[in-house]
């Protein structure tokens, strides 16, 4: 199953990672939530394909390890989700639709009270 473009409504944030949020639930090593706000990927379904971090035109993910994962033990990390110019590439190219982008969300999300408004 893909990411939930609508995740945020259903999810909340947890935990920051190497600069983004990271939304729950998480319970390590086999539950991993959603990384990203701009750019989501949704851990649990990503199975570390790499078209997103082959096609992304300002190499906005990298590799992060998740030993132990069902899935598989590497994924795309949104790293540099701030970069995004929201050209949808990896969305169309990931082979499991892990991956949601949306620019708004970031503004509804602070607009909600999440920590870009604090
Ligand atoms: S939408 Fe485009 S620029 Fe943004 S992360 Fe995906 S491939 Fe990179």
């Amino acid at each position: 199953m893909g990411i939930d473009p609508d995740f945020e409504r259903d999810r909340s944030v947890v935990e920051e990672h190497d600069g983004h949020d990271v939304w729950g639930p998480v319970d390590e090593p086999e539950r991993l939530g959603v990384h990203g706000t701009h750019v989501a990927v949704d851990f649990d379904a990503c199975v570390g394909d790499g078209a997103c971090l082959r096609d992304c035109p300002v190499d906005v993910f990298d590799w992060v390890e998740t030993p132990g994962h069902p899935a598989s033990e590497v994924k795309a990390d949104p790293a540099r989700e701030d970069a995004c110019i929201d050209c949808m590439l990896c969305v169309d190219v990931c082979p499991v639709d892990a991956i949601d982008v949306d620019a708004s969300r970031v503004r509804r999300f602070a607009a909600d009270g999440g920590p870009e408004s604090e």
